[in-house]
């Protein structure tokens, strides 16, 4: 077996041993109640940025959806595979979480090939980053002598408010926010730093956690 498979099933075995064996009280809860997270959180498909490992979550905590760049699609209908819409319709609707947390990050390869990649390709990738386009447009024009890195920064934190925004698109959500039961939070990992920003609706700004 090739080690970094091993690697994996050795980790199952102590989730195994912490939460089957030594405390099993946990799992029997969520078994015969359910689950019954109170946040979703739509993070990036990136290995360094697993929302369980760096917010520390138990089993049941969150509701996770990933996706290449943290992305929310705007709301629509019409029988498309909607798997990112999908799984919001589950948490705000069946679960009633009360928090959506969207999670951006430095470094993000998804954000490299929205801003550096070649325009004309036409794969799975750009056509999925084109939710963010917007993020380009306007890092180009306000900071086009601006480093890579601050550029990729830039256009990653204005990605994840275009992903908020296209939140509020979606009628239900309308609904629960207007009924002030659910909160939408943006939040950014600096992998550099190891510091968790949140964006700040009256400073219009990401400030640290
Ligand atoms: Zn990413």
């Amino acid at each position: 077996m090739p080690k970094d498979v091993k690697k994996l099933i050795d980790g199952f075995h102590k989730f195994r041993n912490n939460y089957f064996v030594k405390d099993t009280e946990l799992f029997e809860q969520l078994t015969s109640g359910g689950q019954a997270p109170k946040t979703l959180i739509i993070g990036c498909s990136d290995s360094r940025v697993d929302p369980a490992l760096l917010t520390q979550a138990e089993p049941g905590d969150i509701f996770v959806v990933r996706n290449v760049a943290n992305l929310v699609p705007p709301y629509e209908t019409g029988g498309k595979f909607h798997g990112v819409s999908s799984a919001i319709d589950f948490a705000v609707n069946s679960l009633k979480v009360e928090n959506i947390i969207v999670l951006g990050h430095e470094h993000c390869g998804g954000i490299y090939a929205l801003l550096k990649g070649p325009p004309e390709q036409d794969g799975f990738i750009s056509s999925w980053m084109r939710i963010a386009a917007e993020a380009k447009i306007e890092v180009l024009s306000e900071m086009p002598t601006a480093s890579y890195k601050e550029q990729m920064t830039a256009c990653a934190k204005k990605s994840i408010l275009i992903s908020m925004e296209n939140l509020m698109s979606f009628p239900f959500i309308q609904e629960r926010l207007k009924a002030r039961d659910l909160k939408i939070y943006g939040w950014f990992f600096e992998l550099e730093a190891g510091r968790l920003l949140e964006f700040n609706y009256e400073q219009k700004k990401f400030i640290q956690l």
